[in-house]
């Protein structure tokens, strides 16, 4: 058992990296070959292949899938006086982007099953901005005596769970929202309309984030639409309001393109990454079958597929269910153990605790398991086999 244990990560990349082999060193080797780290050819061809694969007519790449984030909020106009709204249950970067750019986040409550935004609060929570009225739901303190005009939602499909779409554009048409998609954990997931993650808002966003489902050697992402319009202005946007020519600028932007490096290695991954979601697919069920019962295992709905960037369980007993498992030699991580309303970067929007009950009460019991395609059926085994004689 305990050689079994030895060989658990939380996320693989050197199995990833020793089955890639060869052919992964050639695609960087032709970079240095050709010399272009800026835009090179690569950039273009993985563009190319992220549209077909997520099935949009764009896909630009940019430097993370925080500035993806930032560049559809940038090309929406996005300012100072507006309202995004977004979950408190997300990695920081949902929300920062929103505040770099001066506007208010104004959050709304997850549902129980999915960790994702619930629809019916969504609603509640515009009614509420635009009563100027904080006993409606919980809202920015400034949003008491300040009008802000709702203009967009971000969905996140936290650890790879499609958010209920269906519902966010309902509520979002009534108001003539726009919808963002922080697909950052969820390429390669599928609405339960047959739609690839990243294609389900009116722009989306992923991460190549090493250790995200489909990750590069560093920071890298990409946003998706289907609108001509928005992506020429983002394009426009993450090279410095580029116009028709380099010292032509058209626009304030930033400097937010993705490495021809990072491009080529992608490419390369895509080549074994529909495996891999098979392999983690295999991981998920396996675990399902092992913890239910005893854990509150991940729920999908129906008719979408996962592609398990975290396995998250929830149990009462989390902190002792994680000490155990840290004892036999499995690594786990708890995503996320405070959600932003509470975090301290957001205290001048006055939320308090209480605010979001759903989300305060999944950092309390969250805990992500191991989760890769390299892990063996004797690893899982061994890792089910721990939880449940850690809750006996
Ligand atoms: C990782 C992540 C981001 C940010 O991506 P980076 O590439 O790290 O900038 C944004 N949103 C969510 C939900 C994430 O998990």
């Amino acid at each position: 058992m305990q050689d079994v244990a030895k060989g658990i990560r939380f996320v693989d990349l050197e199995k990833q990296r020793s089955r890639l082999g060869i052919k992964l060193r050639e695609r960087v080797d032709r970079v240095f070959e050709h010399g272009h780290f800026i835009m090179g050819p690569e950039v273009r061809e993985l563009e190319k292949r992220l549209a077909d694969d997520v099935g949009v007519p764009h896909a630009i790449s940019c430097s993370s899938g925080t500035d993806a984030l930032l560049l559809v909020l940038m090309a929406w106009g996005i300012q100072r006086g507006d309202a995004v709204f977004t979950t408190p249950f997300t990695f920081i970067a949902t929300a920062e982007v929103i505040a770099l750019l001066g506007a208010t986040p104004v959050f709304v409550d997850i549902d129980k099953e999915t960790f994702n935004l619930d629809p019916a609060q969504l609603a509640c929570a515009i009614e509420a901005v635009l009563a100027k009225d904080r006993r409606k739901y919980p809202l920015p303190m400034s949003a008491h005596n300040h009008t802000y005009i709702p203009k967009v939602v971000i969905a996140v499909d936290l650890f790879g769970v499609p958010a209920d779409y269906d519902g966010i554009h309902n509520v979002a048409a009534q108001y003539s929202l726009l919808v963002l998609q922080d697909a950052a954990q969820s390429y390669g997931s599928v609405y339960c309309n047959g739609k690839r993650c990243g294609s389900l808002g009116h722009c989306g966003a992923t991460s190549f984030f090493p250790a995200k489902p489909l990750g590069c050697y560093g920071d890298g992402g990409a946003v998706f639409t289907d609108s001509h319009e928005w992506a020429e202005i983002i394009a426009s946007l993450r090279i410095h309001g580029q116009g028709a020519h380099k010292y032509d600028n058209v626009r304030i932007g930033i400097n937010g393109r993705l490495d021809t490096l990072q491009a080529a290695i992608l490419l390369e991954k895509l080549e074994i990454f529909p495996e891999e979601l098979k392999a983690r697919q295999k991981v998920a069920s396996t675990y399902t079958k092992a913890l239910q019962g005893w854990v509150q295992t991940p729920k999908v709905p129906e008719g979408c597929t996962c592609s398990w960037a975290q396995y998250t369980i929830r149990t009462p007993h989390r902190d002792r269910l994680q000490q155990a498992l840290q004892a036999q030699g499995i690594p786990t991580a708890v995503y996320y153990p405070k959600p932003l309303h509470l975090q301290a970067a957001f205290a001048s929007l006055g939320y308090r605790e209480g605010d979001f009950p759903v989300a305060e009460e999944a950092s309390r019991t969250v805990l992500s398991l191991p989760m890769h395609p390299y892990l063996d059926s004797a690893q899982i085994d061994f890792i089910a086999h721990s939880v449940r004689s850690a809750l006996r």
